[in-house]
């Protein structure tokens, strides 16, 4: 059973069983679940590759969801460094691109194949395949979310860590147990992004004080506030939405991409 979170509009930031290897819950349900709680905007935010997007449209469709493209690509820059993609509307050039960027960075043993117009990307057993090496650096990754026509945004900074900040206690490799930055240091990688291109900040962390700063942040450097749960299962307690995600934040997250959808044609 997949909770939700009460009062939100949107979720932006979603994995399923069907296309993330670390997420359990099928995209049947989210959208089933969705428009059963009435949260309107999804979209579905898959590591590194965006091959189902065209099933997730027809859920959308069928549930009477407004669906936005959506890409979450792993960078390797730092800990965490996770670039989120928005309205894309070039996905086979995006597909091809991301396909070629893992057969490159040798994920051809975790069963993922090209065709041979390089457009499609596949993976014979996507269950089998444990964990994605990040292979992108973060301004390849905002150079092909705009080229696909999409609007890129920083994902969780609250979990970003330096690649030097080793504890000795990181568990799980991902940096989770690595030190934070300081609020200073956020900013300044933020504001980075931002002159390399990036548009929004993923303001919905798990704790108020984070919310408030990254939504200061957002608005001192003028840049969009986005949101979502992440949700990977529906096992550890997270819901489906966000609040935080206002509907006038959706708007100005329309607007950047009908423009970055515009030079695109
Ligand atoms: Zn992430
Ligand atoms: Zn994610």
């Amino acid at each position: 059973m997949v909770g939700v979170k009460e009062g939100a509009i949107a979720d932006l930031h979603l994995h399923t069983k069907d296309g993330s290897y670390d997420a359990d819950v099928p995209a049947e349900r989210l959208f089933r679940t969705a428009a059963w709680a009435g949260v309107k905007t999804l979209s579905i935010t898959e590591h590194d590759t965006v091959e189902f997007h065209g099933e997730n449209l027809r859920l959308a469709e069928l549930n009477g969801i407004d669906l936005i493209s959506g890409v979450e690509i792993s960078c390797v820059d730092f800990y965490n460094a996770h670039i989120l993609g928005y309205g894309m509307n070039d996905l086979a050039y995006l597909n091809g691109y991301l396909g070629r960027a893992r057969v490159e960075g040798g994920w051809q043993t975790q069963g993922y194949v090209l065709d041979k117009h390089e457009k499609q990307v596949t993976c014979a057993n996507l269950r089998k395949a444990r964990f994605y090496p990040p292979v992108l650096k973060i301004k390849d990754a905002i150079e092909a979310i705009v080229r696909a026509g999409g609007v890129p945004v920083a994902a969780h900074p609250w979990w970003w860590r330096d690649l030097e900040s080793k504890t000795g206690r990181s568990r799980n490799g991902n940096g989770s147990y690595r030190r934070k930055l300081s609020h200073e240091r956020y900013e300044a990688k933020i504001e980075k992004l931002k002159n390399m291109g990036v548009k929004g900040i993923e303001c919905s962390a798990p704790r108020e004080e984070d919310v408030d700063f990254y939504t200061s942040v957002a608005k001192n450097l003028k840049m969009i506030r986005t949101g979502g749960s992440d949700l990977h299962s529906a096992k550890n307690g997270r819901k489906l939405g966000t609040t935080v995600l206002t509907s006038r934040d959706l708007d100005k997250l329309y607007n950047a991409i009908a423009a970055s959808n515009c030079k695109n044609i």
